[in-house]
């Protein structure tokens, strides 16, 4: 039985073939760590973890690799960086921004049952490969450079356009008249910038004097590289990355590289709407993960992360979703009768009901197919006449990331919504009362909000010893 996936640069399902057995490669972009990570951006971190768990159950643990980076250089994360921290020098804010923004991802995602990747490069750690990357295509002829800047050569790249499917000349024609004057053609992109003072700086390449930072996709182009290989299997992210994210990534790293492709199969899952609508702050109905695990905005009440999974899962990788709080409800019902039915028994080592589900993923990820396989399994779990049937649903649900843990796991999970980290929320408490009294009160007020989404409220007091404020907290419910 072979694994068939859908590949965006064929618009094809097609059967998959590893270039090396022994080490199966996917790369995925992740997030730019700038803000708290949204329920779209739980999806392809999601959605690869099933690829990544069915390629170790075929090719084995050992022989899948599995990068996703960390973009931790940015001029949204700068801006941010300057907002939040006005008092510190704008490296350190930097720092201090996308260091908090990366843990808090972390955790985040871990009630998520996502398994780590194999490795989390971040941008900042590969400048170097990045430069190397500016040279050899400024050596090649497929990049210049003009007016301290590394600029890709579009129309050096017979078929730039390939994976989105548009050609140079519709491009060209619809690209804004507002170009850069130094560009030699409109859709021509940065692969190297100069740095403004107080932004984020490194020496550049191409014999450029000034200093400089990258650009977007070039990172990615490095990361890759590095990591994966010039050619590697699998390169996935959400559709809004196909264009120009993609598309210029590959030119960079074909260019670079001399290969006719970067990776074999390019996967996309589709974008997420909430209650019909796309997410947006202005509308109201931006959820961020950390809200929806820690807070009651999102339909009253905290959700367990595998009720988010699942929730997810219901739907296929390449649809659109119409995120609601129905879904959360629906998932979690079916959560609740599945653990009630496995208890806390371990799962078995392999099972019929696992080469169901294993079969519908086989068929490009098809999540919902797997979900009605484990419908049947339950029933047979239910009926009660194989005492097995428990511990071999298990594992079938197990492939899918989902009953991790048993049923007395997860009904503490659902009494507390998430575990509230107590030593996490001190800490907080002790840099907000630091911060109070250095009267610097828009970090205090900062802390104190930070802590409330996280459903925490804070009550301010003296110590009636020594008159010193002290703050205590409790869980909002
Ligand atoms: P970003 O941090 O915006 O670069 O996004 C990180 C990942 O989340 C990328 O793979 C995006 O394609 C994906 N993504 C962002 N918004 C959504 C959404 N609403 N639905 C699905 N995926 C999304
Ligand atoms: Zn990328």
């Amino acid at each position: 039985m072979t694994l068939t996936l859908y590949n965006t640069l064929t618009r094809r399902k097609e059967p998959f073939e590893p270039i090396d057995r022994k080490n199966v490669r996917m790369y995925v972009c992740g997030p730019t760590v700038y803000d708290l990570a949204h329920i779209g951006n739980a999806r392809p971190i999601i959605v690869f973890d099933v690829l990544f768990r069915l390629l170790r159950h075929l090719y084995g643990e050992k022989h899948v690799t599995y990068a996703r980076n960390i973009t931790d250089v940015d001029d949204k994360i700068n801006a941010r960086a300057v907002e939040r921290y006005p008092e510190l020098p704008p490296t350190e804010a930097i720092r201090k921004l996308t260091e908090e923004t990366t843990a808090q991802f972390h955790k985040d995602i871990a009630a998520l049952g996502v398994l780590e990747p194999s490795v989390e490069p971040r941008a900042t750690d590969h400048i170097a490969e990045m430069r190397v990357l500016c040279d050899e295509l400024v050596a090649n002829g497929h990049a210049y450079v003009a007016e301290d800047h590394v600029l890709f050569a579009v129309a050096s790249m017979p078929d730039y356009g390939k994976l989105a499917r548009r050609s140079l000349d519709e491009m060209e024609a619809g690209a804004r008249v507002d170009v850069a004057p130094y560009k030699k053609g409109p859709m021509d992109f940065v692969l190297w910038k100069p740095s403004k003072p107080g932004e984020p700086a490194w020496p550049s390449p191409a014999g450029i004097a000034t200093p400089g930072r990258p650009g977007w996709h070039i990172e990615c182009s490095a990361m890759a590289g590095k990591h994966l290989g010039d050619v590697f299997d699998i390169h996935g992210g959400g559709i809004d990355l196909v264009f120009p994210h993609h598309e210029n990534e590959l030119a960079q790293s074909r260019c670079a590289h001399g290969t006719p492709v970067m990776a074999n199969v390019w996967m996309h899952n589709g974008f997420l709407q909430v209650e019909g609508e796309k997410m947006s702050k202005s509308l109201g109905n931006f959820v961020t993960i950390n809200e929806l695990l820690e807070t009651t905005n999102f339909g009253g009440k905290r959700w367990p992360g595998e009720v988010l999974r699942l929730a997810m899962l219901m739907t296929n990788y390449r649809q659109p979703i119409d995120f609601s709080v129905r879904n959360l409800e629906t998932a979690e019902k079916l959560l609740d009768n599945w653990y009630r039915a496995i208890g806390d028994v371990e799962a078995a080592r392999a099972s019929d009901f696992l080469a169901e589900v294993e079969e519908a993923l086989r068929d490009d990820l098809n999540t919902p197919a797997a979900i009605t396989h484990l419908h049947t399994a339950y029933d047979a779990v239910r009926a009660g006449n194989e005492v097995d049937a428990p511990a071999r649903f298990k594992v079938a649900a197990n492939m899918l990331g989902l009953l991790l843990s048993g049923e007395t796991e997860w009904k503490k999970a659902q009494s507390s919504g998430v575990s509230i980290d107590g030593d996490a929320v001190g800490k907080l408490i002790a840099a907000r009362l630091a911060a109070r009294k250095a009267k610097n009160w828009a970090e205090g007020d900062r802390i104190r909000d930070e802590l409330a989404a996280m459903g925490i409220q804070l009550k301010d007091g003296k110590d009636p010893q020594t008159g010193e404020p002290i703050t205590t907290w409790e869980v909002k419910r």
